[in-house]
């Protein structure tokens, strides 16, 4: 089957474009090799996503999915106590704790709405140049005029076609979800530093919360926190977040949330879209918001814009995130001899 566009990877960026380029009378295929059916994580959205929702048509389709409000962030980041940032000073108004799965569902169903052939559960096993167009390799195959890397991390099909992804750092994150229990109130997004890392909770919706250790590979190997025990003995070992992992507990996903930057992050007939352009620290909490933006602009680059404006757009914000990381880590002197601490407060 011959078509216009072929989109690999069905999370935010990958419906996004897929969305924005049926829009404009593209025939596309997108393929995801989930059926949007276990725990994805990227679960709290900034009010920066809103504009951008909005600006997709999507703002309905969003809100009906049940998105509980996010007012402020609680951290203990920098000095023992607890501090608050409200979003009470943000243009876009507040933000979001979703049910990601739920989330990219709604996005690929917007994509299926606006024509989009969507194959879910289908992997692309890999993509190769064919005179004037791509060739991709999947149950089932087609061949297409171009192609959108939104494999998330893995940049797999950018890489096939010669893109170097340059990684800077091995952070993972060991997370679990826990039912509620009666009585217990549901809060808002909370961090805590700690010497080999930090800690993250957040509420789910269905009366859940989601706990999770960040730290670098080889620690959390050491550490053993993809062990139900490991993990249970590292939280009890923090000042804060103890108190927040408690009711019944799901088992430890264990998930790469590396930071790294694709180059080029677009090609002759090709563009990588979000995390397969430019994977965040998770603490930026801007991965689903930059994967809608780059979504939108990769559809305009496809159907014939100048990619030079785009791949300046990649270059600015990997420049910008990467200074504010070190600026953020950097906010924590109470760890500087600790590795994990010295290595992100000096880049
Ligand atoms: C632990 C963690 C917590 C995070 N928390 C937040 C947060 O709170 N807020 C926030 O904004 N961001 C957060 N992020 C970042 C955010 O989740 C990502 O930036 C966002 O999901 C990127 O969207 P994407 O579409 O580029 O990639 P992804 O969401 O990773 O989607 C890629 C899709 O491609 C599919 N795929 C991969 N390979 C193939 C293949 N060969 N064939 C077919 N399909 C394929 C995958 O199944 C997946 O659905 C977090 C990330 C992590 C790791």
């Amino acid at each position: 089957m011959r078509v216009d566009a072929a989109v690999v990877g069905g999370g935010p960026a990958g419906a996004t474009a897929a969305l924005r380029l049926a829009g404009a009378g593209a025939t596309v295929v997108l393929y995801e090799r989930s059926a949007y059916d276990g725990l994805r994580m990227g679960e709290t959205l900034p009010p920066s996503v809103n504009p951008l929702l909005r600006e997709l048509g999507l703002w309905d389709r969003f809100l009906a999915a049940e998105p509980m409000p996010s007012y402020l962030t609680a951290s203990a980041w920098g000095g023992p106590e607890v501090a608050e940032r409200s979003f009470v000073f943000s243009p876009y108004g507040h933000g979001w704790h979703t049910d990601r799965a739920a989330f990219d569902r709604m996005l690929a169903d917007a994509a299926a709405a606006a024509g989009v052939a969507v194959r879910l559960g289908e992997a692309v096993r890999g993509v190769r140049r064919v005179g004037g167009g791509f060739a991709v390799d999947a149950g089932s195959p087609v061949v297409a005029d171009v192609v959108v890397d939104a494999t998330g991390r893995s940049a797999r099909v950018a890489r096939g076609l010669g893109a170097r992804r340059a990684g800077r750092d091995r952070l993972v994150c060991a997370a679990r979800v826990f039912a509620l229990p009666p009585g217990a109130t549901a809060g808002d997004t909370f961090l805590e530093a700690v010497p080999d890392g930090w800690w993250y909770a957040a509420p789910l919706p269905a009366r859940r919360r989601l706990v999770a250790a960040f730290a670098d590979a080889r620690h959390a190997a050491r550490a053993g926190l993809a062990t139900p025990d490991g993990w249970a003995a590292a939280v009890a070992r923090t000042a804060h977040t103890h108190a927040l992992a408690t009711g019944d507990a799901g088992p430890v996903h264990v998930v790469s949330a590396a930071s790294h930057h694709l180059t080029p992050a677009a090609g002759p007939g090709w563009v990588a879209v979000g995390d397969a352009a430019l994977a965040v620290d998770p603490l930026s909490s801007g991965g689903v918001a930059f994967a809608l933006r780059t979504g939108m602009r990769a559809a305009e680059v496809l159907l014939g814009g100048a990619a030079e404006g785009y791949l300046a757009l990649v270059e600015a914000e990997a420049a910008e995130y990467y200074r504010l990381r070190e600026e953020v880590y950097g906010w924590e002197a109470r760890f500087t001899g600790d590795p994990f601490w010295r290595e992100r407060a000096t880049g």
